[in-house]
């Protein structure tokens, strides 16, 4: 894959990168085929590899690094701290360690043997985390061997952990906060939002986990003598599990948003011309409906993609024997039209049943069942929770 002269990138860096390209793909590969699973202890001296390695390669570009231990898996702290007086200081987070394989059937080349087919590099860990942290490595490495400096100081900070939950990172940098204080972070675990479009994300969700034991009866109970008087313990934990979110998606547990910061209206509207394609991603995910908050999201914006997801979404009707179809939302009244015509036409009535759900919001406002009863075979069904059903 030879870097292609780039007009964004100056033109002396995007010379080196083009001689380096193969090099730089074959370090990649390397990497790539250290399996650092972080998870597994039988991989513990593969995990330790890959923080040596990575020490190396940071040391090579002219960075003073240093490996530090942690009660689990090293962090590599590298530093570069010679930028002009008052230049800011940069810190790039990643992780050198990767996801079990598991289930390697599932695998179409070895999940250590990095392998490139159609243009794209398949290997465990290429794009979580190894190959992100590698292209700012990199990048890091081309900007010194053509400049001989960088205009800003950069700490690069990658942990052997996340994998299993950074346990140990926090601890680790309550140690050195004051070594690693910065006036930017940049994670470098995330991702370009598609082919082509580059994005900065500017936040992450996060995640919280609980064991939640529901204890019931000491025995198995017969329903018909005990049912009612006793309480399931499983209604029960289904009872405690569903107040966790309200209907529209929103976390209901008290003081969850307190120190939630609203997005910052650039952002917002940053995010709202993202070609996101609702179907695209449903047929990704093999979900027949999107979430509440996807929805309600969508509401709020991007006007072009919904028109195309219509008109997508009922060419994959024709196209493929789904027996059901879900939309999730169509958020603007043309589309919802556009739809039901293409739904109600000809080529499709009597072929086969088809589920349209549309977002009862939609239903609501854009009167979907007075357009759907123009054709025969459609036939409103009702609600069902948020949506309703729409059949043909
Ligand atoms: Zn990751």
């Amino acid at each position: 894959m030879p870097a292609s002269a780039n007009p964004m990138v100056p033109s002396d860096l995007d010379a080196w990168l083009s001689a380096n390209d193969r090099r730089i793909h074959e370090e990649l590969f390397e990497f790539l085929r250290i399996p650092s699973v972080s998870a597994r202890s039988e991989h513990n001296s593969d995990v330790a590899h890959a923080a040596r390695w990575l020490h190396q390669k940071l040391a090579a570009i002219g960075f003073s690094v240093e490996t530090i231990p942690t009660a689990g898996h090293p962090v590599v702290l590298g530093e570069w701290r010679k930028a002009p007086e008052g230049a800011p200081t940069i810190l790039v987070y990643g992780h050198y360690d990767v996801q079990p394989p598991e289930p390697l059937e599932l695998w179409a080349s070895p999940a250590f043997e990095p392998t490139i087919r159609d243009g794209k590099l398949f290997a465990r860990g290429s794009v979580d985390d190894k190959g992100q942290l590698w292209i700012h490595v990199k990048a890091l490495e081309a900007h010194l061997a053509t400049r001989g400096t960088l205009p800003v100081n950069v700490i690069v900070v990658a942990e052997g952990e996340e994998e299993i939950g950074s346990e140990h990172l926090g601890p680790f940098v309550d140690q050195h906060a004051k070594r690693l204080a910065a006036d930017v972070v940049i994670i470098s675990d995330s991702a370009m939002f598609a082919p082509g479009i580059p994005s900065i994300l500017s936040s992450l969700r996060g995640l919280a986990y609980f064991e939640i034991n529901v204890q019931g009866p000491s025995s198995d109970l017969h329903s018909g003598s005990y049912g009612g008087a006793v309480v399931n313990p499983a209604m029960a934990l289904a009872r405690i599990l569903a107040t966790f979110h309200d209907a529209d998606g929103r976390v209901a547990i008290p003081g969850f948003y307190d120190a939630v910061r609203p997005f910052p209206n650039a952002v917002i509207d940053g995010m709202r011309t993202l070609p996101f394609d609702d179907a695209a991603f449903m047929h990704e995910v093999g979900v027949a409906s999107l979430g509440a908050f996807r929805s309600k999201r969508a509401r709020t914006g991007r006007r072009k993609v919904a028109q195309e997801s219509g008109a997508t979404l009922a060419h994959h009707v024709r196209r493929s024997e789904l027996v059901e179809v879900v939309l999730a939302k169509i958020a603007w009244k043309n589309q919802v039209h556009q739809l039901i015509e293409q739904l109600g036409d000809a080529t499709l009535r009597g072929q086969r049943r088809v589920f349209v759900v549309v977002d009862v919001a939609v239903v609501r406002e854009h009167r979907v069942a007075a357009e759907a009863s123009r054709f025969p075979s459609i036939r409103l069904e009702g609600g069902i929770g948020m949506n309703a059903l729409t059949q043909v």
